[in-house]
């Protein structure tokens, strides 16, 4: 296995407010990873660490090369985005994706039809749905998604998770967030739990009974499995 990124007695603080504290952990290549939390536990900080947008108050972060695509959970919704979906998707390379490349992830994404739409027309969700697409065409080694499920249809959410573990197999890494327990955890795959600090990293099996035993801390946080 070879490391993808990997930190070290982690320490992130805004003024005096501690977000992140002595987070030490390794994503290997070709992990599926799921980030859980309640909101406010600073999973987007540390995304923002993986990507190298925040630098650690203290401790070490190493990368080791590979491409990471982030599709952020907000989206600023630009108002004058006069640009169309498919030139948003065209352009998202210096190698430019074929059209049928293109049209294969708008079917896959079910927004085919937005094709010719202009960007500032779209919903939070469509946007988001686009820049999963455009992560996709960016031929990423790391897909990191922050709360996919926010932009999607409940009945599209089992055919999205699915695409994104087909994505897994052929080699892809996967670290996905989410504070809802119900969303994308799959078998095989790891949990890192979080509340500022890690509260639990391991195995999804493991976690199910370490769910079970914490039952009543984490009530009320985040969702059932
Ligand atoms: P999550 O993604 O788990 O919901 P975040 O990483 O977005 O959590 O936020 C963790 C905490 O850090 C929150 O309490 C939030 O208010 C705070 N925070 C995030 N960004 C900033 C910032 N730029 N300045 C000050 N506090 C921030």
């Amino acid at each position: 296995m070879s490391k993808v990124i990997s930190l070290e007695n982690v320490f992130l603080k805004y003024y005096d407010n501690c977000i992140l504290k002595d987070i030490s952990l390794t994503i290997e290549k070709g992990e599926y990873v799921n980030i859980i939390g309640p909101n406010g536990s600073g999973k987007t900080t540390l995304i923002k660490l993986f990507i190298g947008d925040l630098k650690p108050t203290s401790g070490s972060i190493n990368f080791y090369n590979y491409k990471l695509s982030y599709v952020p959970q907000h989206l600023h919704k630009k108002k004058n985005m006069p640009i169309t979906v498919y030139e948003v998707l065209k352009h998202s390379n210096k190698v430019k994706p074929s059209d049928e490349y293109i049209d294969y992830y708008l079917e896959l994404m079910h927004i085919s039809n937005l094709k010719h739409s202009k960007m500032d027309r779209l919903s939070g969700g469509e946007s988001q749905r686009v820049y999963i697409i455009r992560a996709l065409l960016l031929n990423a080694d790391v897909l990191i998604l922050d709360e996919p499920a926010s932009a999607l249809d409940q009945e599209f959410r089992h055919e999205f998770y699915d695409f994104i573990e087909k994505l897994h197999k052929e080699g892809l890494t996967i670290i996905h967030v989410t504070h809802d327990l119900s969303d994308g955890l799959r078998r095989g795959s790891r949990v890192i739990h979080m509340d500022s600090k890690i509260l639990f990293d391991g195995s999804f099996d493991d976690f199910q009974n370490y769910h079970q035993h914490h039952h009543d801390e984490l009530e009320g946080k985040i969702y059932h499995v």
